[in-house]
């Protein structure tokens, strides 16, 4: 066996200046003995780009488009998707970090993997709008999906020499987001200042959001079904507002396994990272001895849609998680610039799924081609909604989402 422990690891680091990216390189700088940052790509925030160069000396960059390149410092400095996908390739590089958001990270996470690269995934949106094809891409290259998703990272540790055929249950745990406790009337009226307080974690704005609403657990669902393969009637979500148990495996025989720790990124990332080997780092020890208890409740579908939207489209497979995605963001900027209330957001991607016409089995083609319908169509329900100056919700009617009504049919 050969000694893992001497080997340096290669990484590139794809989306360095977001919350993910930023602390990536905190356990890189904590352990540069064994972690060589070599790849460092942004969009546009050049200032924290110099000081990660600096610091790391990387051999290429990259940033999210040319107007903000000549500001790099930097002698070779890619630009945009190619950049991503040119810096995932790199015959320096040994593993990737795809910490980008939103659907830049699919192109990037394909290359690598037919580049025959180790992939640690953040970017969640990769496995929602393409899982299958990912999926199917990474066994055709021998290569598995390194989570980086606490939940996935906790599952993927619970499941390391068990087989895959004992698996009962997944179990997802969601912290329930700043609005745990809301009614919908009150919703309606949650402002982005109440929706960006997020009680454990610290995060990016769009995360933060869909954490609010639950569609970040519901994207975590479909994350779960492609990652381990595990039909949606077996991945369950219970609200866990402590955020220490991160996510549990019930086997067939009963027994429960958890994954315990600090609500802190740097642990999920660094085991992506290291896997399967565990060193001491920089992630925040959970001080078990001082926890008050440890409490579950199950999710209010009915003030947060999006949780059962998101287990709908999953179900029904096809381009629909594609469009639920798009949907999605497209409606949390809105919600983000003051367009839409909190509510509207679920509203938006009931309205947008409901109208769509699935494509099973999708190519790459037809994802980009649905992702690309989808956020048109949701601009278009939201501007809808603003001529007709139903902006306020109206808190005497609860939401019916069509689409959540939809029959299953096996
Ligand atoms: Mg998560």
């Amino acid at each position: 066996m050969k000694d893992i422990s001497s080997m340096v690891t290669r990484i590139a680091v794809l989306g360095s200046t977001g919350s993910v990216g930023r602390q990536t390189l905190q356990v890189a700088e904590a352990l540069p003995h064994r972690l060589r940052v070599v790849a460092l790509a942004a969009g546009q925030n050049t200032r924290l780009l110099n000081e990660q160069i600096q610091q790391f000396h990387p051999v290429v960059v990259s940033v999210g488009h040319t107007g903000v390149r000549s500001m790099v410092q930097h002698p070779d400095v890619l630009v945009g998707d190619e950049g991503l996908v040119a810096l995932a390739t790199h015959p320096d590089v040994d593993l990737v970090v795809v910490a980008t958001s939103g659907k830049a990270g699919l192109a990037p996470t394909l290359a690598a993997l037919r580049a025959g690269k180790e992939v640690a995934l953040a970017n969640k949106e990769v496995l929602v709008m393409a899982g299958e094809l990912v999926m199917a891409e990474a066994r055709a290259h021998g290569k598995i999906i390194r989570p980086v998703d606490s939940e996935h990272s906790a599952l993927w540790q619970c499941l390391q020499g068990e087989d895959p055929a004992s698996i009962a249950n997944l179990i997802l745990t969601a912290s329930g987001g700043p609005f745990r406790e809301w009614d919908w009337q009150r919703l309606a009226n949650a402002t982005v200042a109440d929706a960006l307080k997020h009680p454990n974690w610290s995060m990016g704005q769009k995360i933060t959001i869909d954490s609010a609403t639950l569609m970040n657990k519901g994207f975590e669902v479909i994350e779960a079904h492609w990652l381990f393969g595990i039909p949606y009637e077996q991945i369950q979500v219970t609200i866990h507002p402590q955020s220490i148990i991160h996510s549990m495996v019930e086997f067939q025989d009963g027994s429960l396994k958890a994954q315990l720790g600090s609500p802190d990124m740097r642990l999920p990332i660094q085991y992506a990272i290291l896997y399967p080997e565990r060193v001491s780092g920089r992630a925040t020890r959970l001080n078990w001895r001082q926890l008050k208890g440890l409490t579950f409740e199950e999710p209010d579908g009915h003030r947060f849609p999006c949780l059962l939207l998101a287990q709908q489209a999953g179900w029904h497979g096809a381009t629909y998680p594609t469009v639920l995605s798009a949907a999605d963001e497209v409606a949390v900027e809105a919600f983000l610039a003051g367009h839409i209330n909190f509510l509207h957001i679920a509203e938006t991607v009931d309205e947008v799924l409901t109208m769509h016409h699935p494509i099973g089995h999708p190519t790459i083609d037809d994802i980009l081609a649905a992702d690309a319908w989808a956020r048109h169509t949701a601009r278009m329900v939201i501007e809808r909604r603003r001529d007709q100056h139903s902006l306020v919700f109206s808190a005497a009617v609860m939401p019916e989402m069509a689409f959540v009504r939809r029959k299953r049919q096996t």
